[in-house]
């Protein structure tokens, strides 16, 4: 398949353009296009051949279900049960916006695009490129993130065309995705809210909009909790770089000596290593490739480098990567999240 590329500005939609990648969903036809968390690779969420597409274009396990891209509340009533009050809450205060919901579904939505569930996550994004195509397409994206399966999310649509090339009909390019990991997932399903998966909107910011406690699903904050997680596709290998990658907690300069220590070590062998750190402490590695994921204490700008970098050292084939710890509150949590499923949980503590 010939996958077409569209550079379209955020600040100047072409709506010829735009019209064209609608008609190419409406179709049944796949989308690879910008949001603010990662790109998401779109198919109409409605149609079940398209929603199959998915998952075979990203190799996918079809019990790892899709989100639901909406642009306006309209929609929400169509493809939810039922909304409780909290939900309607979190909608107003950050929708459109990096937070997914998790609702009964109706029977408006195919089994295909729940992995066989009778619930539907739905999130109304906020990038305007996003919200012109699903309207354009009718109102029901259906997006997981459009990377192949098992690899670290896309940020950019070069990432996008690395992965997808080939494999859908077309890819926007919109630049870089600002959030830089993908949603919040809030389950309403079961009474009080519950995380299934942390992101850029905060625990702390739930709580605050809903005054009350909003716990997390035990599944994704210990790694040894033998429960199956609730958001199904949280239980797959994700992120993974094709190196070897471990995190080193600890102490700033017993951190930067093993990191250190490792790197020799593993030079010795013959092995190529690239670390990850922080503006403050790049300097003092030995290691030949060092990234800078952030400021220390930023973790809003790790979260939008993070997986930029793991592509990053696949593509210079680094064999080996060493990764700082980084602080784990706020978008922190959702940060450590990433890098533990990417790391396999590989922590080497000093
Ligand atoms: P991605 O599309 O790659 O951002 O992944 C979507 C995530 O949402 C996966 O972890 C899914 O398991 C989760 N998810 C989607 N729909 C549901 C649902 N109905 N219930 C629980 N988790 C869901
Ligand atoms: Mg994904």
């Amino acid at each position: 398949m010939e996958t077409k590329i569209l550079k379209i500005d955020e600040n100047n939609i072409d709506s010829l353009a735009l019209k064209e990648a609608g008609e190419i969903l409406k179709r049944g036809g796949l989308v690879a296009f910008p949001t603010e968390t990662v790109y998401g690779l779109g198919g109409d969420a409605l149609n079940p051949e398209s929603s199959r597409k998915i998952y075979a274009a990203k190799g996918r396990p079809s019990d790892n279900p899709l989100i639901v891209h909406i642009c306006n509340m309209d929609a929400l009533k169509e493809i939810a049960a039922e909304i409780p009050e909290d939900a309607i809450r979190l909608a107003d205060l950050y929708w459109p916006g990096p937070l997914t919901m998790i609702f009964r579904k109706t029977d408006k939505v195919p089994k295909e695009t729940t992995g066989g569930l009778e619930t539907v996550a739905v999130r109304m994004p906020s990038h305007k490129i996003a919200a012109a195509l699903i309207e354009a397409a009718g109102g029901f994206v259906a997006a997981p993130s459009a990377n192949l399966s098992g690899r670290p999310s896309t940020t950019s649509a070069a990432h996008v065309i690395q992965d997808m090339t080939g494999r859908i009909d077309m890819i926007i390019d919109g630049g870089e995705s600002e959030v830089g990991l993908e949603s919040t997932i809030v389950d309403f399903t079961e009474g009080a809210p519950v995380i299934l998966r942390p992101g850029y909107i905060s625990k702390e910011m739930l709580e605050e909009a809903l005054k009350k406690e909003v716990s997390f699903d035990r599944a994704i904050i210990d790694a040894d909790c033998k429960t199956a997680p609730k958001a199904p596709g949280m239980k797959y290998r994700h992120y993974a770089p094709k190196g070897e990658l471990s995190i080193v907690e600890g102490e700033g300069d017993k951190v930067i000596r093993k990191i250190n220590e490792l790197t020799s070590k593993y030079e010795e062998e013959g092995k190529k290593v690239g670390v990850i750190a922080t503006r403050e402490t790049a300097g003092k590695y030995l290691a030949k490739t060092v990234k800078i994921a952030g400021s220390k204490g930023d973790e809003k700008e790790t979260a939008h480098n993070l997986f930029k970098i793991l592509r990053e050292f696949d593509d210079e084939k680094v064999d080996i990567m060493l990764s700082e710890s980084f602080n784990g509150a706020g978008v922190g949590v959702a940060v450590m999240n990433r890098l533990l499923k990417a790391a396999g949980h590989q922590i080497i503590n000093v």
